[in-house]
């Protein structure tokens, strides 16, 4: 059924205008004032609504083997709870361990996606080790539409890459016009540092982030960017957690490096005393790179508000109480990750636009626009534009509520953002033209959602 989005205010990246949004099928076939529509148009009545375009988490983990036990989520659980907070478009981190065939482990993450997702996704394709056959593979990963890898300088043994392989995988992205996204900390540094903590008897949850601490961090911006300065090719630093490791990443871009920065949720709104807290309720909010010291909250907000840092992610990650409890004896142990793919834009909103710190068209920018241009998605994903994708978000801005375990849709139970206001939330969401949420509730099609080929445009 065609939809008629009526007397809402369009806030695109670049614009706001008070206009009706014409839907057709899947597409956006009209925007402007009295479009003449079909009978049986659905109308929506948008006044006093943000109208944004479907909002794009470029980073989350869905299935996920990690630690010996699995992320939470499954594609349709995770997928719900990414509409019902505005998401529309998720590109998953496709993390197969050094000890797997890259291929095989593409083809089981692309299988596991198709079993159902309710919202549109792609694949970041990750590169663990770098072998004979390893170009062949990427190369057809590449030309079944996935235009982004991404590596693990950390995570030495299981997903870590070396410097050689670094290289590799840089010289082959630059020829494939692919961009590499990377996880940047000291893998050898992190593990000497957790090693001597355990030694010294410093094992509870407030430890982890003294063993990566944020020069750890700046030190691996800081050697990924120079690998980049030095084999031409485009990258992004994931979850970007503190001031130095910002400058490194603008040092280098001030140089010329093709560097883009992402910061992820809750390094921007949650800090190191969330993992300091004892025991359990600690290691809930043990994640990788750490939730930092509060000083750095000022540099990473201004960085984001001027468009230096480009998007925010979640790097969703939900492991549940019992997972987490697996490191009560050794922070080393805990499942490293925090959920947050329903609360990234309604955080990012009351944190950002309504404290003032970001205006509409960067928040818009930075929660969809950045990511669908930097990975090949635009202008399909990422506007409100004729021809583009009806993903469509009515935001209500004068919603007020809470985040709770007892009403979110992710399989966790708990939420690392227990008992946060939020100041709106969409109130009706579409995936190419079907209506998926309303009122904050999921109504429609769990298998709605496709695979996203993309072309590569680094
Ligand atoms: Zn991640």
């Amino acid at each position: 059924m065609p939809l008629l989005i009526r007397n809402g205010d369009i806030v695109t990246a670049d614009a706001r205008v008070r206009g009706d949004i014409y839907v057709e099928s899947e597409t956006i076939t009209a925007i402007g004032s009295d479009l003449v529509v079909a009978s049986g148009t659905e109308v929506i009545d948008a006044s006093g609504k943000l109208v944004f375009p479907g909002f794009i988490d470029p980073h989350v983990h869905i299935y996920l083997p990690f630690m010996a036990t699995f992320a939470r989520d499954t594609h349709e659980t995770a997928s719900v709870a990414a509409l019902v907070g505005g998401t529309t478009t998720f590109i998953e981190m496709c993390c197969p361990s050094r000890n797997d065939d890259a291929l095989e482990g593409y083809r089981l993450w692309k299988a596991e996606a198709a079993s159902g997702s309710a919202c549109d996704y792609s694949f970041h394709m990750s590169v663990s080790k770098f072998t004979d056959v390893t170009e062949a593979q990427l190369r057809e990963i590449v030309a079944d539409g996935i235009t982004s890898f991404k590596v693990f300088l950390a995570y030495k043994g299981a997903f870590g890459i070396d410097d050689g392989e670094l290289y590799q995988t840089l010289m082959l992205a630059r020829q494939l016009g692919v961009i590499v996204t990377a996880h940047c900390e000291n893998a050898e540094l992190v593990s000497r540092l957790q090693q001597r903590l355990i030694a010294e008897g410093k094992t509870g949850p407030e430890w982890h982030e003294p063993s990566r601490p944020e020069s750890v961090e700046a030190e691996g911006t800081h050697r990924f960017t120079t690998f980049l300065e030095n084999t031409g090719a485009s990258g992004y630093v994931v979850h970007l957690s503190s001031e130095p490791a910002l400058r490194a990443a603008l040092a280098a871009r001030a140089r010329g490096v093709r560097v883009s920065i992402e910061a992820v949720i809750p390094h921007l709104v949650l800090d190191r005393t969330f993992a300091e807290r004892s025991g359990i309720e600690g290691m809930k909010h043990v994640m990788s790179p750490p939730l930092r010291d509060r000083r750095n909250h000022a540099a990473l907000w201004a960085a984001l508000a001027e468009g230096a840092i480009d998007t925010v992610a979640t790097d969703h990650c939900p492991f549940d109480v019992s997972q987490k409890r697996m490191g009560e004896r050794s922070f080393v142990e805990i499942p490293n990750g925090i959920g947050g793919i329903e609360e990234r834009v309604n955080l990012l909103y009351t944190h950002g636009v309504s404290r003032g710190r970001l205006d509409l068209q960067r928040f818009v920018d930075a929660a969809s626009t950045r990511a669908a241009k930097l990975f090949g998605l635009f202008p399909r994903k990422g506007t409100i534009a004729v021809g583009s994708d009806a993903d469509i978000v009515v935001y209500d801005p004068t919603y007020r509520g809470t985040l709770s375990a007892a009403t979110q849709q992710s399989r966790n139970d708990y939420n690392g953002f227990e008992g946060m206001a939020i100041e709106g939330r969409p109130s009706l969401v579409t995936v190419r033209g079907c209506v998926q949420v309303r009122d904050g509730q999921f109504v429609g099609e769990r298998t709605r959602g496709r695979f996203l080929r993309r072309t590569p445009n680094a």
